[in-house]
């Protein structure tokens, strides 16, 4: 189960790497759309900002609400259709936002389902798919914290490689 952090620096990190070395129009791409993909690639877990808000009064309990809607390919899918869409009607601009949306909620679904689970056929199936590699243990959560600040680290050596952070500072 990957901690948000996780969540957001792989999506910020995918996002910025396709735009370093792949987008040759970074205009039209702009630094900002690396952001908003972190955020994206947490948004799935908003099914947990609903459970304390709704659910938690009522005591449901939080796996049978986490990980079911919110996880479901039929967002990226839908995203995915709209961005060809966009490719078609040669709008780069849009384009670029709708591609960020996609990646950043592929990349929650399969971060969940490699470290632990989600349902993601949801609504025609419920069946939780995954494998739970990091399941919600001691252990797993050690796991997670460690993984969670090497990915930091590298994040921050290779922008201060590719993009010399450290003279704006
Ligand atoms: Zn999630």
């Amino acid at each position: 189960m990957p901690f948000a952090v996780t969540h957001v620096l792989i999506t910020i990190i995918v996002i910025e790497l396709i735009r370093d070395y792949l987008i040759k129009d970074k205009k039209n791409f702009p630094l900002y759309l690396v952001l908003i993909g972190g955020i994206v690639g947490l948004l799935p877990d908003i099914d947990y900002f609903l459970y304390w808000v709704i659910y938690a009064q009522f005591q449901i309990p939080i796996l049978s609400v986490h990980r079911l809607f919110t996880h479901s390919v039929v967002w990226p899918a839908v995203f995915l259709i709209v961005t060809y869409w966009a490719y078609f009607k040669k709008n780069k601009k849009l384009l670029y936002w709708l591609l960020v949306i996609v990646i950043g909620l592929v990349l929650h679904i399969v971060l969940d389902s490699i470290t632990g689970y989600a349902a993601m056929l949801a609504p025609f199936s419920y069946t939780l798919v995954g494998l739970n590699l990091l399941p919600d243990t001691e252990i797993g959560r050690s796991i997670t914290l460690a993984i969670d600040a090497i990915i930091l680290l590298a994040w921050l050596v290779y922008i201060e490689w590719r993009h010399k952070i450290s003279q704006f500072i």
